[in-house]
């Protein structure tokens, strides 16, 4: 392996790691806005809104599954929800059904009997170091998926939702930047063969991007706004999200068009931040997105570095 090799590897996981962070932190001021409402205050929002951009769940959860790739140099769920437990800040927009999660994990009960029959896209909005780390292989990727999803989500549209959005991931990091543009139907077909088996109804759920033409971003937008519930249930939110990336040429109009999408913003955002990241790599990101991210124990130095120690196992 190249050292240019690996420095486009560092490049596209610190990207994807990163891009769920920024999108989680442009994203979370108009959480729960819809489209409209987000329109009429700031227009196409683009930038971020608060002097420092801090992190929600989303981000936290991430950064849990980032130290367990550090700590066993592979994904582990026990280790994971341990680092979930440890991590955990309520102060960081969780659902209400994670607070009974840890509280069991504390308990110590088994990770695999933690979870809830939740069809949200918690399991999906944390998945982009899954989607890096096993990149060339979507068996893994599928599987890996599944084990951090169940930490949590047990209902087959989350599970569904966190195999799609790692698969997208993996997908955008196996793809070179010279390559050309992603070809959307086979994108969009290669996430639904991994997730048919699991939920019936998101491969249809995926499709409803197909018809959607590349116009003006407010287009695409308005498109996706009115074809979606872009609440936080994974079967509408996560199809939204891979719609930001395949319907853009850029990280930053990816995450742009998510976080201006209404509802679920700092989840969309950050689900799109981490697929565009992981095809546009770290350099494309913004500076003005990036310098703002609070950067304290663990804030946007620490995925860095994380990331740094994860990806020389990739190499071996
Ligand atoms: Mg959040």
């Amino acid at each position: 392996m190249e050292d240019s090799d690996k420095d486009q590897l560092l490049d596209k996981f610190i990207g994807s790691a990163l891009g769920t962070f920024v999108g989680d932190a442009l994203g979370e001021p108009v959480e729960g806005w819809p489209h409209g409402v987000i329109y009429s205050q700031f227009g196409l929002l683009d930038t971020m809104i608060r002097e420092e951009g801090r992190y929600t769940d989303d981000t936290q959860m991430m950064i849990g599954i980032l130290e367990t790739l550090v700590e066993k140099g592979r994904f582990d769920p026990a280790v994971c929800a341990r680092k979930f437990k440890e991590n955990f800040d309520p102060g960081r927009g969780y659902g209400r059904r994670i607070f009974g999660v840890v509280e069991r994990i504390r308990q110590g009960i088994p990770w695999d009997q933690v979870g809830t029959d939740s069809f949200g896209n918690g399991g999906a909005m944390r998945i982009a170091p899954i989607g890096c780390f096993y990149y060339a292989d979507l068996e893994a990727i599928k599987a890996n998926a599944i084990l951090n999803a169940r930490i949590t989500h047990n209902h087959p549209e989350g599970l569904a939702g966190a195999v799609a959005q790692a698969t997208a991931v993996g997908l955008a990091f196996q793809h070179g930047l010279s390559s050309g543009p992603i070809e959307v139907e086979k994108f969009l077909d290669s996430i639904t063969a991994q997730v048919t088996d699991i939920d019936k109804g998101f491969g249809e759920a995926l499709d409803g991007i197909k018809p959607i033409p590349r116009c003006s971003m407010l287009e695409v937008i308005e498109a996706i706004a009115s074809r979606y519930n872009l609440s936080l249930r994974a079967i509408e939110s996560v199809p939204a999200a891979i719609g930001a990336f395949v319907l853009t040429d850029s990280f930053r109009d990816a995450v742009v068009l998510a976080v201006n999408l209404g509802g679920d913003t700092d989840t969309i955002g950050a689900m799109a931040g981490a697929i565009a990241g992981a095809c546009y790599g770290y350099g494309r990101i913004p500076e003005e997105w990036l310098n703002p991210l609070e950067n304290g124990e663990k804030g946007r130095d620490y995925v860095i570095d994380c990331v740094k120690r994860i990806v020389p196992l990739l190499l071996q």
